[in-house]
């Protein structure tokens, strides 16, 4: 095999959803909903491969189909309170994953350094090697408050010690908020600090906000390409999938300035070239009208994080009744918990010396009592696994019947 995939052959999502499905476990697991997406997207995806005309099931524009790029620039353009460039602003791609992969691959030159902020979306350490990247890690650190931080606001940089990675090496920075796995939603101020050392360093942000309209108790998501100075630094990356909750759509972008920008669509252009067509009308549609209904009651980006503020309340209250530790999210899909108050007998474990403790918890808990999470070490370079061993990663967008099923069994579990 080629050098550049060395030592990449494992991977979370298909090692533990598969041992999820195995098992035929209750899977708060990988993130993804287990309910249909809106009536309205839905619809616009029928209409799209339905009629007579051939020209929604060929190849599109390679850079984004023209309905979609169009109604992007216009909704984040209203957003973003700048204009937009439909053509040279944005490159839509096969899910948020080619978003980050064309980015990274266009950016990142060999010997490059990448800061990730740890706890980190996992790909974007494999995508950092394989452009030949080094990456360089800056961990959240739970505030030292009395007692234990109950919210992802509490886990924060610490702004010396994010300076201090930024060396003439450094090429970018990755964000993501709201983060999976912890939830965390950065306010203004803390973007500002990331803001000024890319600025001082001249070095890119590269914002993963796949999350962007999934957050709770008035949280603001803010977006760093706004902060004065950050728009020619920044490539934000999206997702229909998640915006929609049609997460096998695969349908995501990147925007950023044209000189950022033009190199991610040569990357795209010489591999996926461009993303399913009718998937992209279905998705033009979906912005179309919620652009229509902006700031209204009937607004699905208003709607649905209300409904799943419920269910992240639901899922910590069952946690917190079988003395769990849930960190409660400001934003995303996820809740992490601290697990060492849970009695796990774990000896059966064959490769027990070798895994952190919450992979081997995780995989015991699949097996033994059918509930699927994801280990939270998982989220943390080979360096820092050992440091946060004792949390799991609950996905609570899930039906209310799928967490009546898991608080069942963590009722049960003595
Ligand atoms: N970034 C983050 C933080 C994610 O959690 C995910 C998974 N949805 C992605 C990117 C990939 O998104 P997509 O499914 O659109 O490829
Ligand atoms: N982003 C989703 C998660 O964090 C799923 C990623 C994947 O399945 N590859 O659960």
């Amino acid at each position: 095999h080629a050098r550049r995939i060395e030592g990449m052959e494992k991977n979370i999502w298909l090692e533990f959803t598969q041992l999820a499905a195995d098992c035929k476990a209750v899977n708060l697991g990988q993130g993804f909903p287990d309910f249909s997406p809106p009536d309205f997207v839905k619809k616009a995806f029928v209409q799209a491969t339905e009629g007579e005309d051939f020209i929604l099931h060929q190849y599109t524009r390679a850079f984004g189909h023209p309905a979609l790029v169009k109604i992007l620039s216009r909704f984040f353009g209203k957003i973003m309170g700048r204009q937009i460039d439909p053509l040279g602003n944005i490159l839509v791609t096969v899910g948020a994953y080619e978003a980050l992969f064309c980015t990274f691959q266009a950016l990142v030159d060999e010997g490059d350094e990448v800061i990730l902020i740890e706890p980190f979306f996992d790909c974007y350490e494999p995508m950092v090697k394989m452009a030949g990247g080094h990456a360089v890690y800056v961990p959240l650190r739970p505030k030292a408050a009395q007692g234990a931080a109950l919210s992802s606001s509490d886990w924060v940089l610490d702004p010396e010690e994010l300076a201090s990675k930024f060396t003439k090496h450094t090429k970018a920075i990755v964000l993501n908020t709201p983060n999976n796995p912890l939830g965390k939603v950065y306010k203004r101020e803390e973007l500002q600090v990331i803001a000024d050392l890319c600025v001082k360093h001249g070095a890119l942000c590269i914002s993963d906000e796949v999350y962007e309209w999934h957050v709770y108790d008035g949280a603001e998501h803010v977006k760093i390409a706004t902060l004065p100075g950050m728009w020619e630094h920044t490539i934000t990356i999206g997702s229909a999938g998640k915006t929609f909750s049609a997460t096998g759509w695969k349908v995501g972008w990147a925007m950023g300035p044209d000189h950022l920008l033009k190199h991610a669509q040569t990357v795209h252009q010489n591999c996926v070239y461009h993303c399913a067509t009718a998937a992209q009308e279905a998705v033009a549609h979906g912005f179309q009208r919620e652009l229509d209904y902006f700031g209204k009651p009937e607004s699905y980006f208003l709607q649905f994080p209300r409904q799943l503020q419920q269910k992240r309340s639901r899922l910590a209250q069952s946690l917190l009744a079988v003395g769990m530790q849930p960190i409660m999210p400001e934003g995303g899909y996820f809740l992490i918990a601290d697990i060492s108050t849970l009695k796990a007998d774990l000896q059966d474990s064959s490769d027990a010396n070798q895994e952190p403790y919450d992979y081997r918890f995780v995989k015991w808990m699949i097996k033994n009592k059918g509930l699927a999470t994801i280990p939270v070490s998982a989220f943390y370079s080979a360096e820092h696994k050992k440091d946060f061993e004792n949390y799991v990663r609950f996905c609570f967008v899930k039906e209310d019947s799928t967490l009546c099923a898991a608080e069942k069994i963590l009722k049960e579990w003595s």
